[in-house]
């Protein structure tokens, strides 16, 4: 059996904080990667990506940065951005950024991969899930399906965004999420 080496999709550091202090405390192998195509705005998009680097920096944990491409993403949800929230564009949404955290995980040597991306409780955990089991199965890489919520994670989570005065947006990310919050915002 080669030693665990996990790497975990990061969408921001309020979602991860708990993960990443949890796994920290155990002594655990892992990894942070940030790939997030789909939040709107470059300000706000280096403002998510600076708070989970600091995250990560504060219990010493690796942090890896795939590039920004939002195009990629407008093209991939192409067709769905009508959709509710927990609609089908999400699961594409879901689908692309773990599709790429596995291959990096393949290619870079991780025995498995996971995400934080069902933690909040306005996601729809198995809607992740179920798109998890999809990349998993096609690119062959495990996928650590632990329910982030439980086992005293959230009340990690509370404690180091408190402890750390982490940046907690209002809306998940993309142009749909945040006008769908802020009728206002154009
Ligand atoms: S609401 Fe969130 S998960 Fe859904 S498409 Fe937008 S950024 Fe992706």
């Amino acid at each position: 059996m080669p030693e665990e080496k996990l790497l975990i999709l990061s969408c921001c550091a309020p979602c991860s904080a708990g993960v990443i202090k949890k796994l920290a405390l155990q002594g655990r192998n892992f990894s942070v990667l940030f790939y997030n195509p789909n939040i709107d705005q470059a300000q706000e998009y280096q403002k998510r990506l600076d708070e989970n680097k600091r995250l990560c920096k504060a219990f010493g944990v690796g942090f890896i940065e795939l590039a920004y491409e939002p195009d990629v993403w407008h093209e991939a949800i192409q067709g769905l951005e009508g959709e509710p929230e927990r609609g089908k564009r999400c699961s594409k949404c879901f689908y692309m950024r773990l599709e790429r955290t596995a291959r990096y995980a393949k290619e870079h040597g991780f025995t498995h991969f996971s995400s934080v991306l069902g933690i909040s409780r306005h996601k729809d955990l198995e809607q992740v899930n179920e798109q998890a089991r999809q990349v998993s199965a096609q690119e062959e890489l495990l996928y650590d399906f632990t329910n982030w919520r439980k086992g005293g994670t959230e009340e990690l989570r509370r404690e180091v965004i408190k402890e750390l005065q982490l940046y907690n947006q209002t809306y998940c990310g993309c142009i749909f999420s945040r006008r769908g919050k802020n009728e206002k915002i154009a």
